[in-house]
């Protein structure tokens, strides 16, 4: 009897442990389904963009997208414009120029402009890259060597310019309209401060409307197609200026130089647009340039800003204008 009892008893306690381990586990279990979305909401929320370059690095990301040129499906062709890529690496950070009174150097902060100008995507230190670059030296009366040198960036930069606003003339009041301070990366902008073009303005909402449609860019939207209150990028930061209000900027950046605030500022037209591309939003500083490249909306916007009429400023990622074929 007294044997029976003590199994009855263990069978109690092993249920009883059973019991509790089950309910451990299944509050545990319960927890952890509650508290990953959660997780992934908040963060999606606070960090919507640029979350794989934070700290973009110029070197390690030409060296990712480089590994298509080291494919196994390289041709007699790729091989012959070997030595041209070797030459486009040394010269992407050292080749020295001068643009609006500057001293520069290298070209690598217009990488991404030079892949569509030439149409492709190859990494610059590439045989694929060189081979395209040859192509399109030919067709521009250079020496088609593959190599980004002085000349042929001389020509690319001439091209760039050639495409900006051709007319530079002051907007007539009944050519401008005022944008609704929500189009602005500052939302508490004036309203004399917030005009542009009429065309302008339409074209660039169009212009934000596909942004938006873009899942890949991971824009925050209000749910009607436009940008939520809380997204900066493509964000307005500056469009028509008077000539007051240019000159009071010049005053304030005397430094700035020619490729800076300029006397006759393309915004004067209303159809010259900043927009917000990531970064310190305006500054002209090689390092940030050379981040604000790196964003998804900047080259989205290499890709994309041409078919809604805009031209990009090469040297100021933020600065586009619309100036339709
Ligand atoms: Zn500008």
């Amino acid at each position: 009897m007294l044997a029976k009892g003590k199994i009855i008893c263990i069978i109690c306690l092993l249920c009883l442990i059973i019991t509790a381990v089950f309910i451990l586990f299944g509050r545990k279990s319960s927890f952890a389904e509650q508290s990953l979305p959660i997780v992934v909401t908040s963060s999606q929320v606070d960090q919507p963009l640029l979350t794989n370059s934070m700290q973009p690095n110029v070197i390690q990301t030409e060296n990712v997208t480089n590994s298509g040129a080291n494919s196994d499906n390289k041709s007699s062709v790729d091989t012959r414009f070997l030595p041209a890529a070797a030459r486009n690496s040394q010269l992407k950070f050292n080749i020295k120029w001068a643009f609006g009174g500057k001293s520069q150097r290298g070209w690598y902060i217009y990488a991404r402009l030079i892949n569509h100008l030439i149409g492709v995507e190859a990494s610059v230190d590439s045989p694929e890259f060189a081979a395209a670059l040859a192509r399109w030296q030919e067709t521009a009366g250079l020496p088609p060597n593959g190599v980004l040198d002085e000349a042929t960036l001389a020509v690319i930069v001439t091209y760039w310019q050639a495409n900006r606003l051709k007319l530079r003339g002051y907007a007539l009041p009944n050519e401008l309209t005022t944008a609704p301070a929500t189009d602005f990366y500052d939302p508490l902008r004036a309203e004399e401060l917030r005009q542009l073009e009429q065309n302008t303005y339409a074209a660039y909402k169009k212009m934000v409307a596909a942004a938006v449609a873009d899942k890949s860019l991971n824009l925050a939207t209000d749910g009607r197609g436009n940008l939520a209150p809380t997204e900066k990028f493509l964000k307005i930061i500056s469009a028509f200026r008077s000539r007051e209000y240019q000159n009071k900027l010049r005053r304030e950046t005397p430094n700035s130089g020619r490729a800076g605030l300029a006397v006759n500022s393309p915004h004067f037209t209303g159809r010259a647009l900043d927009i917000y591309v990531g970064g310190d939003p305006v500054e002209t500083k090689d390092a940030n340039r050379a981040y604000q490249v790196l964003t998804p909306v900047y080259r989205w916007l290499v890709k994309n800003a041409a078919k809604f009429g805009f031209k990009p400023y090469f040297y100021e990622p933020w600065h586009w204008e619309y100036a339709p074929d």
